[in-house]
Formats: C-alpha cells, sequence, structure tokens
C-alpha cells in the first residue's frame, strides 16, 4: 500500500511549498476570505448558543472518559452491531482496512463504488488502491467530486476543494462535461448534481466515513449538508462504514452534545442539514437503506497515541475550526503542509500517523499563538502537543538538526563562561550594524540567520552594550 507519497520530505520542501502557497494570488484571496466566512460564522454560532463553554466541556469530557474504557465500548459497538445484522472487522493498519474492504467488494462481484466524505478514507489511501484493482470509486461529496476529477489532494477537513475558485472549478467540471461550462455556480452544482446520481443508482456499493458510532445501539451517526451521505449509504445493496477508533461514543444520550458543536464548530450552523443514523442493515418493513452492512474499525497507530501523552488528539472531531483560526493555514493553506490532515491538528496528526521522521517540518509549522485551541469545540491543547513532538524531535539523534544541535551546544557552553559570552556580545554589537537598514532594523543577517530576516526584520543592537552602559553610568545614577 503506498504511504503518503506527496509527503514533504524535508524542511524545504515544505518551505518551498509554503512560498510558491504565498505567491499563488488566487489561493490568497481565497484563504484571506476564510477568516471573514467560515471563521466569522464560526465565532458568531458560538456567541449564539447559550452556556457554550459548558456544552463544549462536556463534550471534551465525554471524549476523556471514553478514551479511558475505549476496549469496553469498542465491545459494546461490535457486540451492538452484530445484533442488528451487521458485520464487523478490526483493522490495525491502512493496509489492512484496505484490503478487508476490497475483499467485501470483490465477495460482491462489485465494479462500481459510490463514496460520501471520509477522512479516514483519505487517511489510509483507499480511493488508490481500489483504482489499482480496477474498482471504479466515484467520490459524492461535491468537493470530493470536484478534487478527484482534478487529481488534487483535500485541502481543508470540511471544505477540500477549498483552495479552488469557482474559475477553477468550470475549468475542472468542463472536462466530463465535454464542454465549457459557464462559471455559475447553480450551473456548475446542477451538472454534478445531474452526474452523481446516475453513479448513486449504478453503484453497486456504497463508502462512508462516520462521524460518530454509538456504543449501546451499534448506531453509526453521519453529518453533511449536501445529502450524498444519505444516497450512498441508502441506494447500493452493500453499505461499508470505516471509523477511526476514537469516533465511538457510549451512549445516544451523548450525541447532541456533539451534533450541537461539531456543526457550529465546522459551518457556523446550528445543526448540520443532514444528521443520519443509520443502525445495521435494513431490516423488514423498512423502506430504505443498504441489505448489507459492514463497519470497519480502524486503529493505525491510535492505540499507541492512546498511552501517550498525546493522548488528546483523539478528541478530534474534525470541524476544521482550527484551520480556520491558524495564522499559518491562514497564509499558506492545506496542501503546503503535505499530509492528508492540513492545518494545527494536521501537524499533530500527521507526524503521529505516518511517521515523525517524514514530517519533522510539521510540529514546527504553527507560531504557537494558541488560536487553534480557542477555536478547538473539545478544547484540544493543539500547542502544547506541537511542544510535545518538537521535544520528541530532540530526543531522536537521527532527526537532529546537526547545525542546530551544534548552535544549541555553542550557546550553552557560552553560558557558562562570562568571559565568552562578553567576547560575544561585544563581537555583535561591533559586526551587527553593517548590516543595519537603519537605527532600530537590520535588513538582512549573514549566513544561515539570514532565513530570519527573509520574512521580518531584526532589531538593531544598541549603540552601546547594557554592560558598558551600566558600567559608566548606570550604577551612579
Ligand atoms: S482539533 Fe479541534 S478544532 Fe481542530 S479539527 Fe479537531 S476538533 Fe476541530
Amino acid at each position: 500500500m503506498p504511504k503518503t507519497d506527496y509527503i514533504r520530505e524535508t524542511h524545504h520542501e515544505f518551505l518551498d511549498a509554503s512560498a510558491d502557497a504565498l505567491a499563488n494570488q488566487g489561493l490568497q484571496q481565497i484563504l484571506g476570505r476564510l477568516g471573514d466566512s467560515l471563521g466569522k460564522k464560526n465565532r458568531e454560532a458560538w456567541e449564539q448558543l447559550p452556556n457554550s463553554d459548558l456544552v463544549r466541556e462536556r463534550a471534551r469530557t465525554i471524549k476523556d472518559e471514553t478514551l479511558a474504557e475505549l476496549d469496553k465500548h469498542l465491545e459494546t459497538l461490535e457486540r451492538s452491531v452484530l445484533a442488528r445484522g451487521g458485520k464487523v472487522y478490526f483493522a490495525d493498519d491502512g493496509e489492512e482496512a484496505c484490503r478487508q474492504v476490497i475483499d467485501i467488494i470483490q465477495a460482491k462481484g462489485a465494479k462500481k463504488v459510490v463514496k460520501s466524505k471520509s477522512m479516514t478514507t483519505e487517511e489510509i489511501h483507499l480511493n488508490h488502491a481500489l483504482e489499482v484493482l480496477g474498482i471504479e470509486t466515484v467520490e459524492t461529496d461535491l468537493g470530493e467530486y470536484i478534487i478527484q476529477l482534478a487529481g488534487h489532494r483535500p485541502s481543508h477537513i470540511v471544505g477540500p476543494a477549498l483552495h479552488l475558485s469557482a474559475k477553477e472549478v468550470a475549468e475542472i467540471l468542463s472536462m466530463p462535461a465535454g464542454e465549457t461550462l459557464p462559471v455559475e455556480r447553480e450551473v456548475l452544482a446542477g451538472f454534478a448534481r445531474k452526474q452523481l446520481r446516475m453513479n448513486f443508482a449504478q453503484a453497486d456499493v456504497g463508502i462512508s466515513g462516520v462521524n460518530f458510532a454509538v456504543a449501546e445501539t451499534g448506531t453509526i451517526v453521519l453529518i453533511s449538508n449536501e445529502g450524498n451521505a444519505r444516497l450512498t449509504t441508502a441506494l447500493p445493496k452493500t453499505h461499508i462504514a470505516i471509523m477511526g477508533m476514537e469516533k465511538v461514543i457510549p451512549k445516544l444520550a451523548d450525541l447532541p452534545y456533539f451534533l450541537k458543536v461539531l456543526a457550529r464548530a465546522a459551518t457556523g450552523q446550528k445543526l448540520s442539514v443532514y444528521t443520519s443514523l443509520i443502525t445495521g442493515a435494513r431490516h423488514e418493513g423498512e423502506l430504505d437503506g443498504a441489505e448489507e452492512f459492514h463497519l470497519i474499525i480502524l486503529d493505525n497507530g491510535r492505540s499507541k497515541i492512546l498511552g501517550s501523552p498525546l493522548r488528546e488528539s483523539l478528541f478530534c472531531i474534525r470541524c476544521g475550526a482550527c484551520l480556520n483560526a491558524c495564522p499559518i493555514y491562514r497564509s499558506v493553506g492545506g496542501h503546503a503542509y503535505g499530509g492528508v490532515y492540513a492545518g494545527p491538528i494536521g501537524a499533530v496528526l500527521t507526524p503521529l500517523y505516518d511517521g515523525l521522521a517524514a514530517n519533522k517540518h510539521l510540529p514546527h509549522a504553527s507560531s504557537l499563538c494558541g488560536a487553534c485551541q480557542a477555536a478547538c469545540p473539545v478544547k484540544i491543547q493543539i500547542p502544547e502537543m506541537l511542544i510535545q513532538l518538537r521535544e520528541q524531535m530532540h530526543h531522536e539523534p537521527a532527526l537532529k538538526s546537526p547545525l542546530e544541535s551544534l548552535a544549541y551546544r555553542m550557546w550553552a557552553i557560552t553560558l557558562r563562561r562570562p568571559w565568552m559570552y562578553r567576547l560575544g556580545s561585544w563581537l555583535a554589537s561591533r559586526t551587527l550594524g553593517w548590516w543595519k537598514q537603519n537605527d532600530r532594523w537590520l535588513k538582512r543577517l549573514p549566513g544561515k540567520l539570514h532565513g530570519w530576516t527573509q520574512k521580518r526584520d531584526f532589531p538593531a543592537p544598541a549603540p552601546t552594550r547594557f554592560r558598558d552602559w551600566w558600567d559608566k553610568e548606570g550604577k551612579q545614577s
């Protein structure tokens, strides 16, 4: 199974991708509007929810308590699904989960699959695994459908095609249309709807993610604004749902807390347009639903995270609010991060799921300003986790930058020897002035330090060092 073939292997690739994103005017305009659109709606939605802080706290506590007994809740979920005639599979990693999906599809002799939006299937690269075997796979969320046609990765957890302008969308949809479609939203949406309806009718299998899975009833909950999740799960004869193991919640009574916070944090809505509760396959007397229901529960590193200091990352309900709030995401967009999950939570999840070695740029892709934590509906301490990942890198010799290690060693040696510190500050005060732009700022620092002044100024050294001033005048005054 291919790992993330687009992972940024080096810090430089991330910096290059960020520089490209910053130079892309179209993308900058789209990202510039993000704070005023989704970000503003998120903030307004919280203001309109009475006791919103208590609701968020409760949702966080449910996650915390559920993870403390995750094995018990997963067993209950399995029993409940089996009791309703469904089948349950546990997958250790993405490869096993893809294999399980493929086995089900091949046992049915299915050739065509429709999918509703699911970050978990993106995480395991399911589409690629199916396409390799010639199984036609059609994304049915409008944004996902567009980026599937374009061959892009999602750039935002809830708005996968957020990086594209209406003109670009029209160009992409014109390909299957076989004619130039006008840049009119109604026309474009109408064309996509017609195409997708046809696929729903033809598909043998529908694949969905899972927003929440209720252990006591075996119900999976799907939340969407387009209704495609309903058609994906109801029209094809077989429904396969794939969930990360952390998506389980114990009781149906826990669900309203998450419905309240998810819609508000994701899109600023009180409630998403469609909330589907699916409990097993279609039973006698029921009017719709698949004839077979399969639930795949994915680990893919989550059980290791459960016992680690980064456990809180499993609280994430994939709302995307931290992306909308993050100044880095709002500057460089989702693709620069290099993984399936972008933004602040992506900077935590991607190193955890795909390895820190291949993603060592991500824990540093943050200013640690805390806007993500403030926006998060379940109050995940993202900055804290990014610092912990940075710390982990310092305990792994292979992940350390030799230059950075040398710089810190030199700094420690200097700080332990006052004469060296005095000499260093004397040299700096005499030489840094050569790069002065004016009395207050340096235009460009020398050598490797130039990275700092590429994007911002550096304060110019004072004409007199503090220790010289103190010796001459400070002591007397
Ligand atoms: S970390 Fe919080 S804000 Fe970010 S996607 Fe997850 S739940 Fe939403």
